[in-house]
C-alpha cells in the first residue's frame, strides 16, 4: 500500500490495524476485526481452515486466504501483502446439527433404558422358568429329586447303559417300622426323621453319577451308573450303616433301638426289561424285610 493510501485510511480509522477494502452490503466493517480476534489466524498465514465465530448471537464459518504479490512470492517469510477474508452465517446449520447431537443422545438413553428393561425382563423370565422346572423336579420335603424325575432320568439312564454297554445298579431302600415310628413320635418328628435319613443317603453316594430320589412315601431308589453287582451291593452296605449311624431313636422298631432301613439291589441284565430291572431290586427289598430288615440283600447272584 502506498504510504498516502495508508495515512487516509488510519487517520480515520484510528484503533484500527487493518485496512479493509470491502464488505458485503449486509454486514459492517466493524465486525471484522472482531472476527479475527475470534479465529486462529497462523503466524506465517499458511493455514487455511474453517473456524467457527459468533458476534451478537448469530454463528459465523470464517475462512482466510493470504494474498502475497511479487515480493511476498520471492520471499515467503514476509507478511502477506493483503488477506481475503470469507464469513457466512452458519447459524441454522449448527443449531440444526447441535438439535441433532440432542436428539441422538436422547434416542440412544431411551434405546439403552428399553434394553435394559428387555434384559432384565428377560433374566426374570428365565429365572422363574428355572426354578419352576427346579422345583417341578425336587421333592419339597426333603429336597432330593422326587418320582417324576426318577422315572424320565432312570428311563433316560438305562437306554444310554444298554447302548453304551455300561453297567447299571439299581437300590431302593424303605424305612423300617416307620408307621411304628408314626404313631409313636408323631407326623412331624416323622418328616424330620424322613428329612435326616434322606440327606445321609445323599451325603453317602461318592460318584457324581450316583443320585437318589425319593420314590414314594419313605422309600428311595438310588441309582448307580457305571456301577457292577458287587460295587452296588457295597454301597448298599455303606448306606445301611450310615442311616443307623445317625442314631435316630425309635422305640417301635423290632430291630434297632434307633431308625434303620432296608435295601435291596439289582443290576441290569442285557435282556432286561425296565419293569425286570426294577422288579428284581424290589424283591430284593422285600426279601431284606423278610430276612429280619436292616440289611441288604439282592435276588442276584
Ligand atoms: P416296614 O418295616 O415293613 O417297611 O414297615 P413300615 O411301617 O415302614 O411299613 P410301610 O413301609 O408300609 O409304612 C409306610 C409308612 O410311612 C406309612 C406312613 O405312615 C409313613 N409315611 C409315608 N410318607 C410319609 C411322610 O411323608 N411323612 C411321614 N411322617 N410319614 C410318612
Ligand atoms: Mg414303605
Ligand atoms: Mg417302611
Amino acid at each position: 500500500m502506498w504510504p498516502a493510501f495508508i495515512a487516509r485510511y488510519f487517520s480515520e480509522n484510528p484503533d484500527m490495524p487493518y485496512y479493509l477494502e470491502a464488505v458485503a452490503p449486509q454486514d459492517n466493517l466493524l465486525m471484522v476485526p472482531e472476527l479475527l480476534q475470534q479465529i486462529a489466524v497462523a503466524d506465517d498465514y499458511s493455514t487455511e481452515t474453517i473456524q467457527l465465530a459468533e458476534l451478537g448471537g448469530v454463528r459465523y464459518s470464517v475462512f482466510y486466504l493470504p494474498l502475497r504479490d511479487y515480493q511476498g512470492e520471492r520471499h515467503p517469510e514476509l507478511e502477506p501483502a493483503g488477506m481475503i477474508l470469507l464469513w457466512e452465517d452458519v447459524t441454522e446449520l449448527v443449531d440444526a446439527f447441535d438439535r441433532s447431537v440432542w436428539v441422538n443422545i436422547i434416542y440412544a438413553v431411551c434405546g439403552f433404558a428399553f434394553l435394559e428393561v428387555l434384559l432384565l425382563w428377560y433374566f426374570n423370565r428365565e429365572m422363574r422358568l428355572l426354578s419352576a422346572e427346579k422345583a417341578s423336579d425336587v421333592d419339597g420335603l426333603t429336597d432330593l429329586y422326587n418320582r417324576r424325575f426318577f422315572d424320565k432320568t432312570f428311563k433316560d439312564e438305562l437306554t444310554l447303559a444298554r447302548r453304551s454297554k455300561t453297567a447299571i445298579s439299581l437300590i431302593v431302600c424303605d424305612i423300617d417300622y416307620f408307621k411304628q415310628y408314626n404313631d409313636t413320635y408323631g407326623h412331624v418328628e416323622g418328616d424330620n426323621c424322613l428329612r435326616q435319613v434322606a440327606a445321609a443317603l445323599k451325603q453317602n453316594l461318592k460318584r457324581s453319577s450316583d443320585w437318589v430320589a425319593r420314590y414314594g412315601g419313605e422309600e428311595f431308589a438310588v441309582v448307580l451308573f457305571g456301577t457292577h453287582h458287587c460295587g452296588a451291593l457295597e454301597v448298599a452296605g455303606r448306606l445301611r450303616a450310615a442311616v443307623q449311624q445317625l442314631n435316630i431313636p425309635h422305640s417301635g422298631s423290632k430291630v434297632a433301638d434307633a431308625v434303620t432301613i432296608s435295601l435291596g439291589v439289582a443290576t441290569l441284565h442285557p435282556d432286561d426289561e425296565t419293569t425286570d430291572f426294577f422288579r428284581r431290586a424290589d424283591q430284593g427289598l422285600y426279601r431284606a424285610k423278610e430276612q429280619g430288615r436292616n440289611r441288604v440283600a439282592s435276588i442276584q447272584e
